[in-house]
């Protein structure tokens, strides 16, 4: 996926795309849209996202509060902001059938998709960095549980041919790949940033002003770097200068100012 599109055409994209879905499961769309307007949603398989996402389209944009459906069994179900905040490793597993509301979002470069409700903010930092002579681009976003199974067994098979059996092959798979559920890319709040000459998405990127600039102006946009230089021992994840999260603007100032991890902010 390194085709470049323009953000208005690929906006358009979808939403076209989303509204053919919406007219060809006109049933489940409409019966989408009579649940979103007061009674909470069911967790809804991913295979149906896409309908309850078309139906919700023009609503969830003016609405303060998540829609419904994506988090409403969430631990961090609550206040309107808590969903920005939920903890997910691997031992805050997301549920198999969560599905996030995403829609895509980036720039010129690339796009991926996002949480609809934190899209806008992360293509605000996009544009922020790049018009002061910045290259920034997104290299990964949301990625579905489904794709991260794929992933997991192809690695148990692997080390299963290596020798291992059952549940040892199934713990040394862990070490290689995280667990279904267990990587933030799944909550649809993460980010892997890169440039168009630099889409490694490993430790080279410190080396680039992008991530410097990241490290200094994130903050304003609601972001913040997950899992910084000497932190390993609270986070589990050795540090990723190119992996940002989004937790909304009052988290991220707060747990920038203070340098905190979100473990930390969270009192995990
Ligand atoms: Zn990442």
């Amino acid at each position: 996926m390194k085709k470049s599109r323009k953000s208005g055409y690929r906006r358009r994209t979808v939403r076209n795309r989303a509204a053919l879905l919406a007219a060809g499961c006109a049933v489940v769309a409409a019966l989408s849209g009579l649940l979103l307007l007061g009674i909470s949603q069911k967790p809804a398989p991913a295979m149906a996202a896409p309908a309850a996402s078309a139906a919700s389209a023009q609503q969830a944009e003016s609405q303060a509060a998540p829609p419904a459906g994506s988090e409403a069994a969430g631990e961090n179900a609550g206040t309107a902001d808590d969903w920005a905040l939920r903890l997910v490793d691997k031992d805050h597993l997301l549920p198999a059938d969560f599905a996030p509301d995403v829609v895509e979002a980036g720039n010129s470069y690339k796009h991926v998709e996002f949480d609809r409700r934190a899209a806008g903010a992360l293509e605000e930092l996009l544009d922020a960095c790049n018009a002061e002579g910045y290259e920034l681009m997104v290299c990964s976003g949301y990625r579905t549980i489904a794709y991260q199974e794929g992933l997991f067994e192809k690695q148990v098979r692997k080390q299963e041919n290596l020798g291992l059996s059952g549940e040892e092959a199934v713990a040394a798979a862990a070490t290689v790949v995280e667990v279904p559920g267990g990587s933030e890319h799944n909550l649809g709040l993460a980010v892997d940033f890169g440039t168009p000459d630099n889409q490694l998405v490993d430790e080279s990127f410190d080396d680039e002003p992008e991530s410097a600039w990241l490290k200094a102006n994130a903050w304003k946009y609601g972001f913040i770097l997950r899992y910084p230089q000497g932190a390993e021992d609270v986070t589990g994840i050795t540090y990723e200068p190119w992996h940002y999260r989004y937790v909304g603007l009052a988290a991220a100032k707060e747990i920038y100012d203070r340098q905190l991890t979100l473990e930390e902010y969270l009192g995990e």
